[in-house]
């Protein structure tokens, strides 16, 4: 089965890396300092940057603008157009056709809480979709879609989990189940979207938050039914508030414009993210010089927002 993306192909000189938000609000100091791990990962490597707006859901009118601008304002820069999901429906489909003319895909009835009732498999990984609708009859089928249920479109994978590598997690084997490529509600599974864009932008690094590393074997497992490359991944870790949860807006002025209403300077804000990495730098282009991806923290950033730098203390 051969999907071939219909895009402009990519330069066919050395590949990229990419940066991908949600824009669902504004970035926080963890999300720049992923976006500036992203950055760094793909120059130094002499890999081109990419950005890509992840807008098919969860949009806040606004937001991506605003997270643009703030990656220029800490002196990230990218390469060629920014790449938004809602423009791109058509790829999701074409994708989700090549899966189903392969006989990979089946439709799926089930309600969430159907979902979280239904026993897991034996062996299958926790929370994994239990197969439920897999071998639905017709007349099963003819009276969900009478009843008016909705159905999404499922994966119907032939492996329960698939080994990855990363660069600082290293071989990782995760769970992969009969994951969602077109939700109940018509939009494109996240799953399916990145793994479409990333081949079509020519992304051979994908450098994000660990959080993500668990959904990395289903992606990679999708590629290869795809025909397309599995990139290279390196999931760094998140930005923690002082309560261990993941850092978020109400904790605190961790945004830069909150910071530079505070009297911190883009520089600044660079000085701290660049600190939490270990380095003195307080710009991209400095850091870039001493970036050594092997001396990467494995730890979370802890941020205190009471303790991160105040403009009177200098920088
Ligand atoms: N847009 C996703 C997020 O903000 C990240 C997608 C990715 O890096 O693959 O969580």
């Amino acid at each position: 089965m051969i999907f071939v993306p219909a895009d402009p192909a990519p330069a066919p000189t050395a590949g990229a890396g990419r940066y991908a938000p949600s824009p669902s609000g504004d970035l926080h100091l963890g999300n720049l300092r992923t976006a500036l791990l992203a950055w760094l990962f793909a120059r130094h490597s002499g890999r081109r940057f990419v950005l890509r707006v992840d807008d098919l859901d969860r949009v806040r009118p606004g937001a991506a603008e605003r997270q643009l601008a703030d990656l220029a304002t800490i002196g990230l820069d990218w390469d060629g157009p920014v790449q938004r999901q809602s423009e791109r429906v058509a790829h999701y489909a074409a994708a989700i056709d090549t899966l189903t003319a392969a006989g990979r895909t089946y439709e799926c009835f089930c309600t969430r809480r159907e979902i979280q009732q239904a026993a897991t498999a034996p062996h299958g990984p926790m929370g994994a979709y239990p197969g439920t609708c897999r071998t639905l009859t017709a007349a099963a089928r003819a009276r969900h879609l009478a009843d008016g249920r909705p159905a999404a479109l499922r994966l119907r994978a032939e492996i329960s989990d698939f080994e990855i590598t990363d660069d600082l997690h290293g071989r990782y084997r995760g769970a992969v189940d009969d994951l969602v490529l077109r939700r109940g509600d018509g939009l494109p599974a996240y799953n399916l979207a990145v793994v479409v864009d990333d081949a079509a932008q020519g992304v051979d690094q994908v450098v994000r938050g660990d959080d993500l590393l668990p959904s990395t074997p289903r992606q990679a497992y999708l590629a290869t039914l795809l025909d397309l490359p599995v990139p290279h991944y390196a999931h760094v870790p998140l930005a923690l508030n002082t309560a261990g949860q993941r850092l978020a807006k109400r904790d605190g002025a961790v945004t830069l414009a909150d910071r530079i209403a505070l009297g911190n300077t883009p520089e600044d804000v660079v000085g701290v993210l660049a600190g939490s990495l270990g380095y003195t730098a307080s710009s991209p282009a400095q850091l870039l010089d001493r970036f050594d991806p092997a001396r990467l923290p494995r730890e979370p950033w802890i941020v205190d927002e009471n303790r991160l730098l105040r403009p009177e203390e200098g920088p």
